[in-house]
Parts: C-alpha cells; structure tokens; sequence
C-alpha cells in the first residue's frame, strides 16, 4: 500500500482525497491519501519523519515556501516561482500547479495579461505568464506594496524579457487594462463560496476578446466565467487546474504509470461536481419572461444535477393556499410582490443546492436583483422571441397568468419593458426555442454552466 498526504492548515473543505482516490481507482493504485493538518510553527519538527513514513506529500498554504529549506532540489517550475505544491520520496520539490494552469491552453504568448491579485496563485500565475512570453503584464491589487513586491521579483527573476510588466493602481487603470488585455487572470477568491454573487470585475466591462482563467473552483462556475462567456469570451474554470495538479503530482510519485490526464480528468469531474454541489450548496435561478419554460426547463435541469427542483410560484401557491390569480386579485400586486420577494429571499438562502425557477416579476425590481445578489445564487436567463412566448402563453389555460390578462398587445410591451432587465441581470443567457424539448435546453443551460449532466 503507498502512502501519500497533504500537508497544510486549516485542511477542513480539501478535495484532494477525492481526487487521488478517484485517481487510485481510475488506474489501479493501491493506495492512501491523508490529510496532515500541520500548524507553521509544527513543520520543521515534523517534515522529515513524514518524509520516511510517506511516497509523496502534497503541501499547500501556509507551507508552499516554508517546505523550501528541507528540500534536496527544486524542479524549473519551483524553483521558477518560489512555491512547492509536491514532494516525492527524495525531497525533491515540484510545482503542480503551473501544470495545471498551463493545462488550460491560455494564450500567454504574446498576449497583453491583466492579472488580478498577488497573493501565491496570483504569483505562480505571474511567472509562468512572462515565462511563456507574454506581451505586457498588468498587476492590480488591493494592497499596493504587494503587487510592487510580485514587479520586484517578477524583473529580478527576468531580467532580459521584453514583457512590459506594471501596475494598475487605480479602478480607472483597472478598466483601461480590461478594455486591452486579451487575458484575464483571477487571483482572488472574489465570487468563491459563500459569496458566488461576487465578481471581481465589474461584469459589464468584460468583452468578446478576453480569455479569462478563473482558479476559483467553488462554485463551479464562478460568475467570472458566466459573464465571459455571456459576452462571448472564452473562460476556464479550476477545477480542471485541481484535477491536473493531483494527476500531475501522481505521475510524479508512480513514475512507471503513463497517466492519461484527460481521461483521468473527465471521469473524476463528475464525482467532484456532485461533491461541489453537496459541500458548497448554491443555487441555480432560472429568470425569464412567462412561457420561456422556467418550470419544465428547471425540473429537467435539476434532475441532471442530482439536485432540488422549486417552482417559486408554486411554493407562493401552497403557502398561502391559493391561485396566484386569486393572490392578484384580493391583496393586489404590491401584496402580492412582498410575499413573493420574502419567500424568495427565504429559499435562495435556505441550506442545499437547488434550482430555482422565479416568476417573471421577480428580478424585475431592483431591491429583489440586490438580495439575489447577496445570496449564493448564479443566474441563468431563458430567452425567446415575443411571438414565440405569445404562442405558448396563449394557448394555456384562460386567466393563468394575471399580467397577459390585457392582450397581445400590452403583453408585448410588458416583454420589451423586462427582457433588457433579465438580460443585463443573468449571468448567463439561454435560448429557449420551441423545437427543443425541457431537456435539450437544460443541457444548453449545463453547456454553458460548464457542468456535466450526472444522471
Ligand atoms: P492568497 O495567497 O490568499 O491571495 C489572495 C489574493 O487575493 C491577495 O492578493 C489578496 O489581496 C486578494 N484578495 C483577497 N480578498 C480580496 C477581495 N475581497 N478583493 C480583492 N482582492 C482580494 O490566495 P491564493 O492561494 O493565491 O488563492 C486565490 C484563489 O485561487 C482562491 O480562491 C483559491 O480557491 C484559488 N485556488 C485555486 C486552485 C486550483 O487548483 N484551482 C489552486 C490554488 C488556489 P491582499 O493581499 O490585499 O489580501
């Protein structure tokens, strides 16, 4: 039985178990894979004993420079940007991470890089970006010394490269650099769970021209990612990093075993998504207008994620044991949109991963887009043209839906009115076309979430 172990503190929500488990199993490795939650001040007493007991140690933070002095040699990666995710059984240290990240395809080379952050990723992220020959660098960061010490090391480490690498110091600088850079890179966990309505750019400056990679993994996807590919960019996730950097680091540890890193990463997304899903519970808000099949759409989708399906309104109905016709027409619409706004805020915030289909109202008032965004929810808009809506709203049952109760005419105007809400709103935008069935467009809403259908 080989033995291998993370090292690292605190260790509560790692993933990396899973994955050398599910690498185990892929490939026939009899082994173990231990967490070794190890205090800073623990390591230099600890390190070598582990180093006898264990085939292979994984380190990350507070330890990815700290491990540097008990090492025997440092691979190009390592050495390169300072930091050690890997150790095999001679001591030798190795950089993982770069494997993954360069796994993602990025066009570095010649490529006008914003990166955002500049903490350990940021920094790996960094080096590997100038390694590769990168065109310009642009560093943006909260705190201004560290993005001046990152510049610091960055041109003693390269000190012919032609990359012009500088500073963005200010939200100004930062939106200028967006409008040029051809690549985004995240190195901040802004829009990491359990704050998935956060972003770290403002989405609306993000262009068809970028390629963004975002490290965050939890949720998977970020918002990052939706509003790139919303505005028809091109945007990797992490979890294919996370997975890259394990299958790497075995490879390095069973040197005999020829790993095949996009087989292994495809049959272990799966097990990772459901595990995500459980252990970082979000939800998946379907927004649009009436008769773009929120309900049948979210029913499917959420059955191919193995999650919880809520019809808003049919929760409002239940509860208060009535039609929403009959809601409208006895405390009227304002009466009606308190319960409405209060019930959702209720199911966004309860624990679980779900999806969520609201009424076309719902993102339609700004205090509900707010608490939306305050809750751990990615939004996905279904789409479709007026006359293709008109269709199926008129022929549903008469009265079904209070507010295309004036006629085509003033139904339209009512859609021209909330489409420019609920397309500027979502994070992602799918179209709901009458030719595909619920379950065609949910796997248009799952291709575009970057998420594979479990069941
Ligand atoms: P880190 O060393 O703590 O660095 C975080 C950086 O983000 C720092 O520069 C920090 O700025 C900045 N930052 C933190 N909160 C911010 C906020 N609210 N607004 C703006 N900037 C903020 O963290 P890390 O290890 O580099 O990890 C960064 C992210 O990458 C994490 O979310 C992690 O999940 C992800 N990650 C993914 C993988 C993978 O395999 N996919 C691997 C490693 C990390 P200050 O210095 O001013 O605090």
């Amino acid at each position: 039985m080989k033995k291998f172990a993370l090292l690292g503190h605190p260790l509560a929500h790692s993933l990396s178990p899973l994955i050398h488990q599910a690498i185990f199993d892929a490939v026939g490795i009899k082994g173990t894979y231990d967490l070794i939650d190890l205090a800073p001040e623990e390591l230099s007493g600890r390190l070598p004993g582990l180093l006898q007991t264990y085939q292979g140690l994984n380190v990350t933070i507070p330890h990815k420079q700290a491990v540097l002095p008990f090492l025997t040699g440092l691979s190009k990666a390592a050495r390169r940007c300072g930091a050690v995710n890997t150790i095999a059984r001679d001591g030798k240290g190795y950089n993982t991470d770069t494997v993954g990240f360069l796994s993602n395809g990025l066009p570095l080379a010649g490529g006008n890089i914003l990166l955002l952050g500049a903490g350990g990723t940021a920094r790996m992220m960094a080096f590997e970006s100038v390694a590769a020959g990168a065109n310009s660098l642009t560093l943006y960061c909260r705190t201004a010394a560290k993005a001046q010490a990152l510049v610091s090391s960055l041109q003693a480490a390269f000190p012919t490269s032609g990359c012009q690498i500088e500073i963005a110091s200010t939200p100004e600088a930062l939106s200028d650099s967006l409008q040029s850079a051809t690549v985004l890179l995240n190195g901040t966990p802004v829009g990491m769970w359990p704050h998935a309505g956060g972003c770290p750019v403002d989405p609306s400056l993000l262009h068809k021209d970028l390629v963004v990679f975002d490290p965050v993994y939890n949720p998977t996807p970020t918002r990052l990612l939706l509003n790139t590919r919303k505005k028809g960019g091109i945007a990797h996730g992490g979890l294919g990093m996370l997975v890259r950097q394990a299958i790497a680091s075995q490879g390095i540890w069973n040197p005999e075993l020829q790993l095949d890193s996009d087989a292994l990463a495809a049959a272990i997304l799966p097990a990772l998504t459901r595990h995500l899903l459980s252990d970082h519970p979000i939800k998946i808000l379907l927004i649009g207008f009436m008769g773009s099949g929120k309900s049948a759409v979210g029913k499917v989708l959420a059955q191919k994620l193995g999650i919880g399906f809520v019809d808003l309104d049919e929760v409002l109905e239940q509860e208060s044991g009535t039609s929403i016709p009959t809601m409208f027409a006895t405390v009227g619409e304002s009466g009606f949109r308190a319960v409405e706004s209060h019930t959702a805020k209720r199911i966004l915030s309860r624990p679980g991963s779900e999806v969520v289909s609201a009424g076309g109202g719902l993102p339609v008032f700004g205090a509900n887009r707010t608490m939306i965004r305050n809750t751990n929810t990615l939004v996905v808009a279904l789409d479709a043209p007026f006359s293709t809506l008109w269709e199926r709203i008129s022929t549903g049952p008469a009265g079904s839906r209070p507010k295309a109760n004036g006629g085509e005419g003033s139904t339209e105007a009512l859609y021209q009115q909330r489409r420019p809400i609920y397309r500027s709103f979502c994070d992602y935008s799918v179209e709901s076309k009458t030719s595909n069935t619920p379950a065609q467009t949910a796997e248009l809403v799952l291709q575009g979430l970057g998420l594979p259908s479990l069941s």
